[in-house]
């Protein structure tokens, strides 16, 4: 039987490794449990052992979990699926963070949407760093303004980047396709200070992404096991 609690250790104590042999902060790195289409008492488990931040995909399971933590103070979700322009209200008002935004239409919906009582949602903005037909994401030269445009937005905070490297290359290609995201996050950040996030990683590559300068990673599979059909 797996054990939430051991996965939780174990990806806790890789992250710590990464980051002091990259000589860097542990504390820089934040974790992000990737929760789509497990059940409440797995996250349960994942808060009793210290776990903050949850990413769901799939609007209608988050917001019955969004719903189930609501006594629960603390709890930051980040929306990390793609987003289409009718479901934007409920993220706006549901979601602390949005790492998926490659249009300014969904961007301008998300910030007219979200609750005044609430503070700004939280953006990453996708970049399709391999270039894949089949993926979401900007190309990195339309970088530039769409993050200007999203930091106009008053009910929008934008916070930095997030890239899904293509599936089953060699190593030496996802870390190049890291670096390029951390040369677009540097850049960005020189120019937004509000800028202190570079999404990126997964449990097959944790380590890879925070030696290349991750801040946040974004985990599933590593810590809830293999991930339940729909
Ligand atoms: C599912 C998912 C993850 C987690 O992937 P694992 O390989 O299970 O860690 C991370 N990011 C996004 C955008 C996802 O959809």
């Amino acid at each position: 039987m797996i054990s939430i609690a051991d996965n939780l250790k174990n990806v806790r104590q890789t992250i710590k490794n990464a980051a002091n042999s990259s000589a860097r902060d542990p504390e820089s790195v934040t974790l992000l449990a990737v929760s789509k289409t497990r059940p409440v008492e797995d996250l349960k488990e994942a808060t009793n052992n210290g776990q903050r931040h949850f990413g769901e995909n799939y609007l209608q399971d988050a917001l019955a979990k969004i719903q189930a933590f609501e006594n629960h103070p603390g709890i930051e979700w980040h929306f990390i699926g793609p987003i289409q322009s009718n479901k934007t209200r409920p993220i706006a008002e549901s979601f602390q963070w949005v790492h998926t935004i490659d249009r300014e239409k969904i961007a301008r919906r998300l910030d007219e949407q979200r609750p005044e009582s609430l503070p700004p949602l939280n953006i990453c903005i996708q970049i399709n760093i391999d270039d894949e037909t089949s993926k979401s994401g900007i190309s990195p030269k339309e970088l530039p303004q769409l993050a200007a445009t999203i930091n106009r937005f008053e009910n929008l905070q934008l916070r930095g980047i997030m890239a899904i490297p293509k599936a089953g290359q060699p190593e030496e290609q996802t870390r190049s396709s890291f670096r390029q995201m951390k040369t677009l996050y540097d850049q960005l950040k020189a120019q937004f200070p509000s800028v202190d996030t570079l999404s990126m990683g997964m449990s097959g590559d944790i380590s890879l992404a925070i030696e290349e300068g991750s801040t946040l990673v974004r985990v599933g599979t590593a810590i809830f096991g293999e991930r339940i059909k729909r």
